[in-house]
């Protein structure tokens, strides 16, 4: 590999190279730091971060190296062998160009390089401690370099104070290591934390190899091949048929000639080619790689160069998504019919005048269902004919008439579902209208809330008949050690099962979601999405619970099931809305049926 000398930057192209921080957090050096080592032509990669990367980052590489002479000028503003001049902007093929990013973290670390090129005897080391050299001096390595970056924004405390915890920073590291490395299956990475091994991806011959590495067996089982090419433009990739989803976009990855690269288009682009095969909400996992000639890429609209400008994006946008149809059959796919879940939300917001107060609520509920269970009831007299059944004179001792053979029955039912949505039930003061989806979040949100304020598992757990091995991720992995203790508070019954996999035994009982593990991925990686710190965590965890473990919106549900989540919801102290805030009931009072209905 050729290798050109490093020069500054003339002012012209400095003037052209897009503005702004390079360096934010602890992942935001490994990036870059991992980036230089692919730009040397590395094999082999290896991080290590102490406290999240607050305390230190080192990356080694087996690449090209530094040579003696050019490791003050590597560490110098606007300093780059990449590029030349400002006409190469438009061709850049290597992750760098800027020439900054050195130079920026030697800003505000301590940062130690150690490098030898391929051409030299022995290596050379220079200490760098806010821009100041400290020392310069022979040092035996390999070929490679080695960056050892020590407390980060040390003398830029107001800086500091935006991280997260290290908890948050090590997951960010992670989750930009598992990135690239998807990117780059030839190349052996390994990454460890605070002395724990978090990945080490021995170099795999495919994506698919490298992605079961990463993403594990059970997610890869579950992927399809896609391609498309047309004009110089190649789209391919693996994405997740619709028998696998995730609660949020942390599966998706987008790559421009093996960049990693956030962008909205495509991930809209993505977005509509599973939107009619996939419940609303769920999203698929993705790896799409975009090749691109280097002239229709400008890479040079952000700093990090984490966004780019593709020339061709209407174009590029009906590529993957029809790319994404063919490859995964989604088109004529009816595996998501619109009654199983897709059934559109209607607004009664605009209806707060008939509505009584929660209290009267409550109160016509419990004293409907719980004092004085009516005949109708136990007779087998469709409640909704009370009142004219007595009119007409019909005893309520008389047998109601048999059902048709073969028909659901009139029972008795003083619950209806509307929609596979809503739940109706009848009160003395009117009529009370349930969403069954937000209340059964409020009920779950409360009981695993006391559980882990009264640190004990108070909630009745359901022994799994088969239990269930999941595969974790390395990230979810983290993210489950971290919140392990308040999981079995909540009832899980989990044992690390080897490797990334952990084996759950029992559950809560009162989960509706369990889906053979979904739930607790959907749990893992809303949590992993979010990294906040410990109190918010703490809620976080109760709500993504709450939420992925309550019945669906469009579940059909028996009526004893209905009775029972009423009952559980008015045995919780606040009733009237699920943990985000949304209304569980609304209530009509027979006054305001009356007025609508003219008889008063
Ligand atoms: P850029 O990557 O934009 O050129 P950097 O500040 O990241 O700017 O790096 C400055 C220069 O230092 C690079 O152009 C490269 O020549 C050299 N360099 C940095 N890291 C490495 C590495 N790991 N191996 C070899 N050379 C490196
Ligand atoms: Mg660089």
């Amino acid at each position: 590999m050729h290798r050109n000398p490093i020069r500054v930057l003339d002012s012209a192209s400095v003037d052209r190279i897009a503005a702004g921080e390079v360096i934010e957090r602890p992942a935001s050096v490994v990036k870059e730091l991992v980036e230089n080592a692919l730009d040397a032509g590395a094999a082999d990669i290896r991080v290590s971060i102490a406290d999240g990367g607050l305390a230190a980052i080192t990356v080694e590489d087996d690449g090209q190296g530094i040579s003696f002479r050019e490791l003050p000028l590597a560490c110098e503003r606007h300093a780059t062998s990449k590029i030349v001049s400002a006409a190469d902007i438009t061709q850049v093929s290597s992750f760098g160009f800027r020439g900054e990013a050195l130079a920026s973290i030697a800003s505000v670390s301590r940062c130690t390089i150690i490098s030898r090129c391929e051409d030299e005897d022995v290596g050379g080391l220079i200490r760098v401690v806010g821009s100041v050299t400290e020392r310069r001096e022979p040092a035996p390595r390999n070929r490679g370099t080695t960056i050892s970056v020590e407390d980060l924004f040390y003398n830029t405390p107001a800086r500091r104070k935006y991280l997260k915890t290290p908890q948050a920073e090590k997951k960010a590291v992670l989750n930009a290591i598992n990135a690239i490395a998807l990117a780059y299956p030839e190349v052996r990475w390994r990454l460890s934390s605070d002395d724990t091994v978090l990945l080490d991806l021995l170099p795999a011959d495919s994506l698919p190899a490298r992605v079961r590495d990463i993403l594990g067996v059970q997610t890869l089982e579950h992927l399809a091949r896609f391609s498309a090419e047309e004009g110089g433009i190649a789209v391919g990739g693996l994405a997740s048929r619709p028998t696998l989803t995730r609660s949020n976009r942390s599966h998706q990855f987008i790559y421009v000639n093996r960049r990693p690269v956030q962008s909205s288009a495509l991930a809209q682009a993505v977005r509509l080619a599973y939107k009619d095969v996939i419940p609303p909400g769920r999203h698929p996992v993705v790896l799409l790689f975009l090749d691109i000639p280097h002239g229709d890429v400008d890479v040079n609209v952000h700093p990090a160069k984490s966004e780019v400008r593709l020339m061709l994006e209407r174009h590029i946008f009906g590529m993957v998504m029809n790319a994404l149809r063919d490859g995964l059959d989604l088109r004529a796919d009816p595996a998501f019919a619109p009654d199983q879940g897709g059934v559109p939300f209607e607004q009664a917001s605009d209806n707060q005048g008939p509505l009584q107060s929660l209290a009267e609520a409550r109160d016509d509920y419990l004293s409907r269902h719980f004092s004085t269970p009516g005949a109708d009831e136990r007779t087998g007299q469709p409640s909704l004919f009370e009142g004219a059944a007595s009119s007409a004179s019909v005893s309520a001792d008389s047998a109601p008439p048999p059902p048709a053979a073969g028909e659901s029955s009139p029972r008795p039912a003083p619950f209806w579902q509307l929609h596979r949505t809503y739940i109706c039930t009848q009160t003395k003061g009117g009529l009370l209208i349930i969403d069954q989806h937000n209340s059964h979040e409020r009920i779950l949100y409360n009981e695993a809330r006391k559980a882990v304020q009264d640190g004990t598992v108070s909630v009745p757990v359901q022994q799994l008949l088969f239990p269930v091995n999941l595969d974790l991720t390395a990230l979810q992995i983290q993210v489950y050690q971290d919140h392990a203790d308040k999981l079995n508070l909540l009832g899980f019954m989990i044992q690390p099962f080897g490797g990334r996999s952990i084996l759950v035994q029992g559950i809560p009982s009162s989960l509706k979601n369990w889906q053979e593990g979904q739930l607790l991925l959907d749990i893992l990686d809303d949590l992993a999405e979010t990294g906040r710190a410990d109190n918010a965590a703490h809620d976080d965890l109760l709500a993504s619970y709450a939420c992925h473990g309550a019945v669906r919106a469009g579940a059909l549900m028996t009526v004893p099931e209905m009775q029972n989540l009423l009952d559980l919801l008015f045995a919780t102290d606040t009733p009237q809305s699920c943990p985000h805030g949304r209304p569980t009931l609304i209530q009509f009072s027979r006054e305001e049926l009356e007025k609508r209905f003219g008889r008063r």
